[in-house]
């Protein structure tokens, strides 16, 4: 593919040879292949990373699912690639931008807030996208050598937080509040003249902190900071008004500096993106990268995941009834119709056990919703003794994603919780934990299937489970009884 100014952007080839990969993935809208072709061969290099699939479609009229679906197939065939960033909440950086789920780790360490934070799948990873080096090479390719302002206003902090207060996104609010931007070479030093405008900070990275407090001067002071390991030394506080500021390095390596005036304690908003923990309960995500998976013996938290349990009554039986083979063929054929309905309400069957079958959901509304519908598709039409009766639990909370055997598993006491909770049901009904039942009781989106269910006004049971040791409260959701 050729620019009007000759340019090759985009490696012809390769595009040809990959493009009817994608478009044989599935079932695309028309045009939304064709765009992000278009895209990808695009001028603007810095709109070739951090690609947010979900406000990449709301910016052109595509639908989020599809879309996120389509990068993930680009991916897979090789137009993208993905990246799980981790996004520090104290400064907006992306003080991580690995590849892939496997190199996430259980906490990280923000040199601009110098401190460390847990990694949470729906808090603090958000995925994005960026062009493959084998289809069109670009200089975000290599962060190392990019220049200042491109490594700090375009890929090193997030696209998609707006600042809380001020009614301003983060990346123009630090262009505009720039005090500093340099290479401080190894043993060198620098000045510049600030003019410290009003009460607030002048923060950045390294971690700097110079807190400016008290009555405006016209007086011009001198101060000096130090670059340590990780900051610039000492913390200070001057009043508003000119500075003649020297930063020096004696360390022996040189070092970015992006020091930045903020009149507010910053807290953040997010624009829709895709999180870590939204991507993971994606079922085209299993399909594209699933082999991707946590490493062996790390566990990443999310702060709230949604579980469905599933359990069939009469298996037992009538494995003796009808034989092996048939009982066996009936089984996978519920197990076919439910993995469907789970996926078709927006989840991911995790694994199944025996008879029994864990999904994850993002939300608890989702995750209801499949119960129900399961619910619904089992219920009895006729007499007939090789029905199989389901037992559905639902709970939500805190749990870790883990590698089981090179798939992506759950850990955790809410894990646990979700499965006694299914345990708790009785045939043909489902039990809701109050954490579950407090979202979805009101959700209009629900209200017709709650209705359905006779399930509008339920009284809360508390119930023994084993190995729990306080009592849970669940609502019992038993269609027709
Ligand atoms: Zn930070």
């Amino acid at each position: 593919m050729s620019t009007s100014s000759g340019v090759d952007r985009v490696d012809g080839d390769r595009l040809a040879q990959l493009r009817p990969q994608l478009e044989g993935a599935r079932a695309w809208s028309a045009g939304l292949v064709d765009a992000l072709v278009d895209a990808l061969d695009g001028e603007d290099e810095a709109q070739l990373i951090l690609l947010n699939p979900i406000a990449w479609a709301s910016a052109r009229g595509f639908e989020t699912d599809e879309t996120i679906a389509l990068f993930l197939h680009a991916t897979r065939v090789g137009l993208l690639q993905i990246h799980w960033n981790v996004r520090c909440g104290g400064c907006g950086e992306l003080v991580a931008t690995p590849g892939g789920l496997n190199q996430l780790e259980h906490d990280f360490y923000c040199d601009s807030c110098a401190r460390s934070r847990p990694t949470t799948l729906d808090e603090s990873v958000e995925v994005s996208f960026t062009i493959s080096p084998a289809l069109r090479s670009i200089r975000f390719h290599e962060p190392e050598s990019l220049s200042l302002a491109d490594y700090f206003f375009d890929f090193r902090f997030s696209r998609n937080i707006s600042i809380r207060g001020i009614d301003r996104d983060l990346i123009p609010f630090l262009r505009e509040q720039k005090e500093v931007l340099t290479w401080l070479e190894a043993g060198g030093e620098q000045r510049f003249e600030l003019d410290l405008p009003e009460i607030g900070w002048v923060v950045g990275n390294p971690r700097t902190m110079i807190a400016i407090e008290g009555e405006a001067t016209t007086q011009v002071r001198e101060l000096s900071l130090d670059y340590g390991a990780r900051a610039f030394l000492p913390r200070t506080t001057l009043a508003p008004g000119p500075v003649r500021l020297t930063l020096r390095n004696p360390t022996d390596a040189r070092v970015r500096v992006f020091l930045y005036f903020t009149p507010i304690v910053t807290f953040f908003d997010y624009l829709p993106h895709l999180s870590g923990h939204r991507l993971l309960n994606d079922s085209e995500f299993r399909r594209c990268l699933g082999t991707d998976v946590v490493r062996p013996g790390t566990g990443i938290p999310i702060k709230d995941n949604t579980l469905l349990f599933t359990d069939l009554r009469g298996s037992t039986e009538m494995y003796e009834r009808i034989g092996d083979s048939a009982a066996f063929a009936l089984v996978s054929q519920h197990f076919e119709t439910m993995a469907q309905t789970i996926t078709r309400c927006g989840g991911v069957v995790v694994k199944t056990m025996g008879d029994a079958i864990m999904a994850s959901f993002n939300r608890p509304v989702d995750a209801t919703r499949a119960a129900l519908a399961i619910l619904d598709d089992h219920a009895p039409k006729q007499p007939d003794e090789d029905r199989l009766e389901p037992k559905l639990g639902v709970h939500r909370g805190a749990c870790i994603v883990v590698n089981q055997n090179d798939m992506v598993d759950y850990f955790g006491q809410t894990v646990n919780i979700a499965a006694r909770v299914q345990g708790a049901a009785g045939s043909d009904e489902l039990c809701v934990t109050e954490a579950v039942w407090r979202e979805v009781r009101e959700d209009p989106s629900l209200r017709k299937a709650l209705e359905h269910a006779d399930a509008l006004a339920l009284e809360p049971e508390r119930v023994q489970l084993k190995g729990v040791r306080e009592a849970v409260t669940v609502y019992r959701i038993r269609p027709g009884g």
